[in-house]
């Protein structure tokens, strides 16, 4: 029988719409210094939604500048307006001066100032107006303006609902509907996760008719490997460790064969959804050495109601969703195999 899935946050723009949308509204009244900022080792969504988000306050007339806490794969660089984002790590000091002299404080795709290291002190201490669009849970208390919603799939689709609801829905070009439609694409693993619903597919019906090119983008994100990435994925599945007890599957990768493959930022992009796609595995965990970080970066992934971000969270100083989440070790690879493993069994039992 045909069950309509409830948007949830339908109700939530409704009420929205009368609130932070009318506050929105005034400040974009005149014209603005904007700064757009998305999270550390930014993805797809924090990406195509900043720039996004650009361009359309670009149309209104407004002076915009993005600026990423540190560079993003590869895969991402054809996004439309990728070539003036400013990165932080490279130019700190004209990325101050934007933060200090900004009226308005974007943050995209992140809900507390510690996902962009030393900018968060930058931000929270600029006079700018901040406003928040984000689809994480349990959102910090920095913006002036939050628009927060876990059960958004991605921060594109949350900032398409936005433009929607301010009524600026035909000023989205190609470009912009490029922007989005990456952000929803990755987010929602190719509209395949449980937080898609008719209105993203809506929202996506109204990009393509802006003149967003599915097939290429996809073509873009997925079709880009260079071979020394393929056989960094076979060495991640031989490294594959299945524990049936706990439904588990995990990776872990060393830097040396990170080294052997001539890893590059975002190679290891996507390695840790393999585990799922085992029959019975409902969490896949990767674990992957970076020395100059000097730590052990983690991602966890799940299927149901198993929380990860409260695993990541109490035991990998990390957080996300419920089925995507992230943290980090600060032990050695073969330590932090074992803390995993002592860890996961405290969690599921
Ligand atoms: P990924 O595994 O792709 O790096 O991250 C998956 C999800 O977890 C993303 O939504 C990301 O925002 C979140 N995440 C990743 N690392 C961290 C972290 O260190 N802290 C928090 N709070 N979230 C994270
Ligand atoms: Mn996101």
């Amino acid at each position: 029988m045909y069950k309509k899935r409830t948007n949830t946050y339908n109700s939530y723009l409704c009420f929205m719409i009368k609130n932070q949308l009318k506050q929105l509204k005034q400040w974009l009244d005149k014209p603005a210094t904007v700064v757009i900022i998305p999270h550390k080792n930014p993805d797809g969504d924090a990406m195509g939604s900043c720039l996004a988000w650009q361009g359309m306050l670009n149309q209104l007339g407004h002076s915009t500048s993005v600026i990423a806490p540190n560079d993003y794969p590869t895969f991402l660089h054809w996004l439309p307006g990728h070539d003036s984002v400013l990165i932080y790590e490279n130019d700190q000091e004209l990325a101050n001066k934007l933060i200090a002299g900004a009226n308005i404080v974007f943050t995209l795709d992140f809900n507390t100032l510690k996902r962009i290291d030393q900018m968060g002190a930058r931000v929270a201490e600029s006079a700018a107006k901040k406003v928040m669009i984000d689809h994480h849970q349990e959102p910090d208390d920095y913006a002036d303006i939050m628009f927060s919603n876990p059960a958004i799939g991605s921060t594109c689709e949350f900032v398409f609902q936005i433009i929607d609801a301010m009524g600026l829905a035909k000023h989205i070009n190609q470009d912009i509907a490029s922007c989005l439609y990456t952000g929803i694409v990755t987010d929602t693993g190719s509209f395949r996760f449980p937080s898609v619903t008719s209105a993203t597919h809506r929202a996506v019906a109204t990009l393509i008719d802006a003149g967003a090119n599915h097939s290429e983008i996809h073509e873009k994100i997925k079709d880009n490997a260079r071979p020394d990435r393929l056989k960094l994925l076979g060495i991640a599945l031989k490294n594959m460790v299945f524990i049936s007890e706990y439904k588990t599957a995990y990776i872990t990768i060393s830097q040396d064969e990170l080294d052997a493959c001539n890893y590059q930022k975002g190679d290891t992009e996507g390695f840790v959804n393999y585990g799922l796609s085992v029959a019975g595995i409902e969490m896949a965990v990767l674990m992957t050495e970076s020395k100059k970080e000097e730590m052990i970066k983690i991602s966890f992934r799940s299927k149901g109601d198993l929380a990860v971000n409260l695993f990541a969270k109490t035991y990998f100083e990390g957080g996300g969703h419920i089925n995507a989440a992230g943290g980090k070790s600060d032990k050695t690879l073969r330590e932090t195999e074992a803390y995993f493993l002592k860890s996961l069994a405290a969690f599921l039992s």
